[in-house]
């Protein structure tokens, strides 16, 4: 009987980098996390340069995953931008400047000694957050507050990504036409308000000083007027984008994750009424948003268990249509 290979999944944001080994049962086995400021090294360095830091970040921490468990055969990674379905390529990253059209599955695969696949980070968690925790529907949607914010689908218990890998991409609705400029090229998108660096500009407009998003999050929660209003236009900002996803896709579960997502109980009073004011009235009360609770790991499982299917690694996992992977 084969044993089942573990799977490993690489989750970069946009300043960390979380790498997990995971069973065929989507069992945590090892993990580890590092600071990778992946947006940083793009906006410090001329594009070839930043290419190969990112790439020797990826390679030490899947050499580092290897030594533990040689028996793993392929890489996931969650990766924020427009990524190529097909060819895993990646097309170009708002918050990662420079690094365009690059081939970074088969740049690494000549570095390490496994398969590597690239996926989206949001789709990714997406996936991760569905398999953690399968909804009566099948349908699952992702929202991430991080450096931007990312989207990503489960339908009928499968990712969806689109046919570009385009689908989802949550952070560039535009809510403020004409609004701040977005690395995308556009003006106004959901991500200049509504993510961390969004509040973090709400705040600074609104006090006139800087803070993090963690410092405005702990104002806001000792009733700071100034932190409070922030939040509010990130929570507004971002019920007004999903009510026009709700009226494309009508999912009754979402889930919020993300490191603005800690301050979920502090956004959830603004954004509950703000998302029911702007829903078709008959869908009001019934969508279900929550908060993460797999938070951390969701983006390594989904990129895991992306590659795995991707690959036929992980076999007992992928040898299950993804609907049945889930654990409860
Ligand atoms: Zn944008």
């Amino acid at each position: 009987m084969r044993t089942p290979v573990p799977c490993l999944g690489l989750d970069a944001g946009g300043t960390n980098l979380r790498t997990g080994i995971f069973d065929a049962h989507g069992e945590l086995l090892w993990h580890s996390r590092r600071q990778a400021d992946f947006s940083g090294i793009c906006r410090r360095e001329q594009p070839d340069v930043a290419l190969h830091q990112v790439l020797d970040i990826l390679e030490s921490v899947i050499r580092d995953a290897c030594v533990r468990f040689p028996q793993v055969t392929a890489a996931g990674i969650g990766f924020p931008g427009f990524i190529d379905p097909a060819t895993g390529i990646l097309i170009s990253s708002p918050n990662l400047p420079g690094l365009s059209q690059v081939d970074l599955p088969t740049l690494l695969q000549a570095r390490v000694p496994l398969s590597v696949f690239l996926g989206n980070d949001a789709q990714a968690a997406a996936y991760g957050e569905y398999c953690r925790q399968p909804t009566a529907s099948g349908a699952l949607l992702y929202v991430g507050l991080g450096t931007g914010v990312g989207g990503g689908l489960v339908l009928e218990g499968k990712p969806y990504g689109g046919v570009h890998g385009m689908a989802l991409e949550l952070g560039h609705l535009i809510v403020a036409p004409g609004g701040r400029a977005c690395g995308c090229g556009n003006q106004g998108c959901l991500e200049q308000y509504a993510s961390a660096t969004g509040l973090v500009r709400n705040y600074q407009a609104l006090a006139q000083r800087v803070a993090t998003a963690q410092e405005i999050a702990g104002l806001a929660a000792a009733g700071e007027e100034p932190a409070r209003e922030a939040l509010r236009q990130s929570a507004e900002a971002l019920a007004q984008a999903l009510a026009h996803v709700m009226k494309v896709l009508d999912v009754a579960d979402v889930v919020v994750g993300g490191g603005l997502s800690s301050a979920w109980p502090l956004l959830q009073p603004f954004f509950d009424p703000a998302l029911d004011s702007a829903l078709i009235p008959v869908l009001r009360g019934k969508i279900h948003v929550r908060a993460s609770t797999a938070q951390d790991e969701a983006g390594m499982l989904g990129a895991a268990r992306l590659a795995a299917a991707r690959t036929g690694a992980c076999r007992r996992a992928s040898s299950a249509t993804p609907a049945q992977t889930g654990q409860p």
